[in-house]
This record gives structure tokens, C-alpha cells and sequence, in this order.
């Protein structure tokens, strides 16, 4: 649903998007030979305002395809309700270190022919309610298939990224049947749908899986379809449930990181759901000092992150000067964004997340005095927060609106709090860069893997948090940061959170600068070298896409040693 192709094309909201991005920047840097399919999103999701009190605000991200794509002359028509929408697509071409592209064909329905309605309906990334989000899912999914199929694509297996797009697997049920009605289905039919199609879910939030009414489900796909589905058990609690969907006709299924495999199989008990962890894409989320210092350290690294691992031996004082330009990149922005300039030298904490209620943005504030005394021990801490409420997201507001009056309550020149207007990827790229510490404090277990930390992780930045998502596999306690340990309540974490900054953060920080670059190395040298997007497309091509097949058959090395 969503592709963080290039930060002027706002086509992202968040980690899905960005995720997406990072994997195909990966395949076209190895060679993998995929294509994707995503809605253009011509109003894009949102530019984020914020008010003196933190009140958020949206403008619409209008943008102009024909600068960034080609469009294609392929037309392919979707059902919607009792109409036929027609759909174009518009091609990018992410193009990888060696020059191999993949393609990103993005639809679009904003065609002369097509209802003012319909012509609306790849207009907003989220936007509107259930009844636009499945007819939106119609085309995604639906007309992806159909668009295929009209450009001349070969398709040998088809990934669903998330339930949005499990859709798909009716239209390729139906060209099964050479477009008869799904009633005379047989189980051979479904077996053969299966077999091309691999599904990848993201959130144990179970209001994060798309669900749907039988009501809108009859009116908008129709009734026969709607009898379907219901027979192959894709309805839970009364409710079309694409989750249930796409596992149903996926011959492998998983989730994003270890824990997540775990809580999805409990979600889905008769599944088998593997996981294959996150990652994120080096060269885009390595800040630029960091890059040099590795181009000069490990230049092999951009073939191959393995040598990463080499890292254990680097001198302190290297990566330690890498990371102060990095900060001060960092520190400069926020000057220039805010007024309020912040000094390098002082231990600076990150937290930049979807202002969602269940990562706790004010677990910090839980004790503003004893956050106090931390900040004095340290001499002085400073906290920078950024994050977007879904526009329809009240509690989530109300919570940035929180933190910005807490900011301003017991900010003050020991304590440095600022909340950053607008999280982009170009701020994303600076803070998980420039911070000294990415601070992560979701509710268990509802963290699927959570990707910012990586990508600190990625530029020597150790992280503090939660034991969720990626963290259990990425945490090793004093040497890529350290752990928030389990509590019964929001309470006995921050007493945690809190301790932990006292009695290992701190004192770390302010006595003990070559140590502290040890942690960097490790950090690095340990996460960065798994935690990327290389190791998770090769994880997906044995396991998802050519399970039995080497990855070298599926040419994914070939490209990667033409120099
Ligand atoms: C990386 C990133 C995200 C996702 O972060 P998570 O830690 O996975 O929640 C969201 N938005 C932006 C702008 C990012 O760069």
C-alpha cells in the first residue's frame, strides 16, 4: 500500500512504507529480479503542522507524477460497487548500485472516464474510511494482478507485503477460471493460486489487520465473492479479515522479526508462520561521515555488510569523530527548525515513532523529577522527539500534545526537550544518525520489529529499549545498548527506563568517552552487519521466494561482482 521510493515522492506514511523501500533497494542492488506494485497517492499522506501547544494540524502533499515516472499505455479495469474503474499505471525505476533496475509501477485511477469518485481513489495514502480503504485495496490488489498481466510480466510468485494487497489473490483465482464466477472454485483451483503466493504480515495490533463488514463486503467486491470467502474461512468474528485472506492462499507466510512469528501464530493458530527479520537499507540510512569513515575502514562493506563484522577492531577515536559530524548535522537542523540551539557535547537522547498510544511517548515523564536529577548527574540530556498522529488518531494527538506541554513544563537549560514538526525521512535519516541513544519504549507485544532502531544501530547509535520486536534479537546488554526490563506496569518500566540511564548511560557517557566508543563499535559491528535489507531480500529469496533453490540461481550475486 505504501513505497518510500525517494523523499520528495510523498507515497509513505511510516515503517511500512519506508520498509518497502529499503527491501527494494536491496533487490536492485543484488540483482533480484522483482517488480512492485504499489497507488500513487497523488495527494500523498501528510505534511504535519504544529501548533504553540502541540496541536497537530494536515495539509495535503500534492506532487506531480510526471516528474519522478513514466506512464505506461496499459489500461486494466477493476469492479467497484456496480461500476468498472479504469486503471493506469506510472512507472519508476529504482535503480540499484550496479545499475540494475527494479520496477515500481505506482496505479492510478485519476482517469477521463472514470466517476469523480473513482478518479479519487488512489488520492490518499490512509485517508477516508473502511468503504474507500477496500475499494482502494480493489485496484491495489485486483488491478496489480491485471496490470501484471497487461505489461507482459512473467510472474513466478507473488509477495503480499501486509493484508492490503490480499486481494490480488482473487483476481489471480478468477483469471484461473478464466474469469467465471468463483462458486465453481475447486480446491485445485485454490491449490494452484497457492502455489504462486507468499504473504508477509506486519502488526500483532489487531486493529492494524484490515477487517471489513459482510455489508461492505457484498456492496463492494459482490455478493458471490463475498459467499466465497466466507466458505474458505476468511471471515472471523463476522468480519472479512484480509489477514485471514492471504494466509489462506499463501503457500508461506511470515512475520517480521522472531517475537513477531511467535504472536502471529498465536493470532493465527492454524497457519505455520515463519519470520524473517526486518531490516533497513545501508547506504540510505548511514549518515554521510559514517559512510567515509567505513569507505576508509572496511571498504568491502557496500558489497557485502558481513564485513561489517570487521568493525570489532576499528579505533574508538573514528568512529567517535564520525558520529560528532554526524550530531552536529543533526544539531544544526534543529537549530534551524526551531531556534533552539542545543549543545554537542551533551548526551542526547532520540524518540521518533507514530504517535500511537501503545509506544508511550511520555513514558520519560513519568517521574519529571528524578528525569531531572538524570540530567544533572549527566551534566545536562537532552531529548528530541518528532512523530505523526494518523489524522484520525485522536488519542494518539492528544499525546504529542502531552509531550509538547511537558517539553515546555519541565524543559529548562539542564533538560533540553524539543519535538520536531513533521517526521520525514530526511529528519528520520538525521536523528537516528546524530542522537547518542535511540530510545524505543513500546507496550509489549505489539511492537512487530520496529525499524529506527537499526538504522541507529547502522551508524553506531546504541539503542534503549523495550525488550519487543527486534530488540530481543538485537540487544546484548552493555554492548549494542541496553534493555528496558519487563515490568507489570507503564510504571515499573520507567522506574527501569530510569535506572538503566542512571546507572549505565550516564555514567558511560560522561566518564568513560573510549568505552562509550566501544559501544558504538559493537553496535555497528554486530547489528549493522545483520540488520540490513541485503540480509533480509536473501532471507526471502531461499525462504520465500525459491525455497530449494540457491540464491545464486536466482542470479541475486551475479550483478554484485561485475566490478
Ligand atoms: C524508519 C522510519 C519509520 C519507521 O520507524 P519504526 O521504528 O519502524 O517505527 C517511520 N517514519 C520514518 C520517517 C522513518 O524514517
Amino acid at each position: 500500500m505504501e513505497i518510500a521510493i525517494q523523499p520528495a515522492m510523498p507515497t509513505y506514511s511510516g515503517g511500512l512504507g519506508v520498509l518497502a523501500g529499503d527491501t527494494l533497494r536491496s533487490a536492485a542492488d543484488l540483482g533480484v529480479p522483482v517488480t512492485a506494485f504499489t497507488l500513487l497517492h497523488r495527494k500523498g499522506y501528510f505534511q504535519q503542522h504544529l501548533d504553540a501547544t502541540g496541536l497537530q494540524t494536515e495539509e495535503v502533499q500534492p506532487w506531480n507524477p510526471a516528474d519522478f515516472c513514466t506512464e505506461e499505455a496499459a489500461r486494466v479495469t477493476v469492479s467497484v460497487e456496480d461500476r468498472v474503474v479504469t486503471v493506469r499505471a506510472w512507472r519508476y525505476n529504482l535503480e540499484g548500485r550496479f545499475g540494475h533496475i527494479v520496477p515500481i509501477y505506482l496505479l492510478d485511477t485519476d482517469l477521463d472516464g472514470n466517476s469523480g469518485w473513482d478518479r479519487g481513489l488512489t488520492d490518499h495514502l490512509y485517508g477516508g474510511d473502511t468503504n474507500y480503504r477496500l475499494q482502494q485495496e480493489i485496484v491495489l490488489g485486483m488491478g496489480g494482478v491485471r496490470m501484471a498481466s497487461a505489461l507482459g510480466l512473467q510472474v513466478n510468485v507473488y509477495h503480499m507485503n501486509e493484508g492490503h494487497a490480499a486481494l490480488l489473490t482473487l483476481a489471480l483465482l478468477e483469471s484461473q477460471l478464466g474469469g467465471g464466477p468463483l462458486s465453481v472454485a475447486t480446491e485445485a483451483d485454490i491449490e494452484q493460486v497457492r502455489r504462486k503466493c507468499v504473504f508477509t504480515t506486519h502488526t500483532p495490533v489487531p486493529a492494524g489487520h484490515d477487517r471489513f463488514s459482510t455489508e461492505q463486503s457484498i456492496r463492494i467486491l459482490g455478493g458471490d465473492r463475498t459467499a466465497r470467502l466466507e466458505k474458505l474461512g476468511c471471515f472471523r468474528d463476522g468480519l472479512l479479515n484480509m489477514t485471514l485472506l492471504a494466509l489462506r492462499f499463501s503457500r508461506y507466510a511470515n512475520g517480521v522479526a522472531m517475537q513477531h512469528g511467535r504472536v502471529s501464530r498465536n493470532m493465527f493458530p492454524e497457519f505455520a508462520i515463519d519470520s524473517i527479520t526486518n531490516g533497513v537499507h545501508a547506504a540510505t540510512w548511514i549518515s554521510g561521515p559514517v559512510q567515509q569513515m567505513l569507505d576508509e575502514e572496511v571498504p568491502t562493506w557496500r558489497r557485502d555488510h558481513l564485513y561489517l563484522r570487521n568493525l570489532v577492531d576499528l579505533q574508538e577515536t573514528k568512529i567517535l569523530a564520525a558520529h560528532a559530524q554526524a550530531k552536529d548535522d543533526l544539531l544544526a537542523e534543529v537549530a534551524s527548525r526551531t531556534g533552539m540551539v542545543l549543545n554537542p557535547k551533551v548526551l542526547t537522547l532520540g524518540f521518533a515513532r507514530r504517535a500511537a498510544t501503545y509506544k508511550r511517548a511520555t513514558l520519560l515523564f513519568t517521574d519529571p523529577q528524578r528525569l531531572q536529577a538524570i540530567a544533572e548527574a549527566a551534566g545536562g540530556l537532552q531529548i528530541i522527539y518528532a512523530g505523526k498522529a494518523h489524522p484520525q488518531d485522536e488519542p494518539g494527538k492528544a499525546l504529542i500534545q502531552k509531550v509538547v506541554e511537558d517539553a515546555s513544563k519541565y524543559g529548562n537549560d539542564t533538560l533540553r526537550v524539543v519535538y520536531l514538526e513533521n517526521y520525514a525521512w530526511d529528519l528520520g535519516a538525521l536523528l537516528t544518525a546524530g542522537v547518542d541513544v535511540w530510545v524505543n519504549n513500546p507496550r509489549r507485544p505489539y511492537e512487530a520489529s520496529g525499524t529506527s532502531g537499526m538504522k541507529a544501530a547502522m551508524n553506531g547509535v546504541p539503542s534503549l529499549s523495550i525488550l519487543d520486536g527486534w530488540w530481543i534479537e538485537g540487544c546484548i546488554e552493555g554492548v549494542t545498548g541496553w534493555a528496558i526490563e519487563d515490568g507489570d506496569s507503564d510504571e515499573e518500566e520507567a522506574q527501569s527506563l530510569y535506572r538503566k540511564l542512571e546507572t549505565a548511560v550516564v555514567p558511560l557517557y560522561r566518564d568513560e568517552p573510549e568505552k562509550w566508543g566501544r559501544l558504538m563499535r559493537t553496535t555497528l559491528a554486530y547489528n549493522g552487519s545483520y540488520f540490513n535489507t541485503d540480509r533480509m531480500i536473501r532471507q526471502y529469496s531461499r525462504n520465500a521466494y525459491y525455497p530449494g533453490v540457491l540464491v545464486e540461481k536466482a542470479k541475486v550475486v551475479e550483478e554484485a561482482y561485475a566490478d
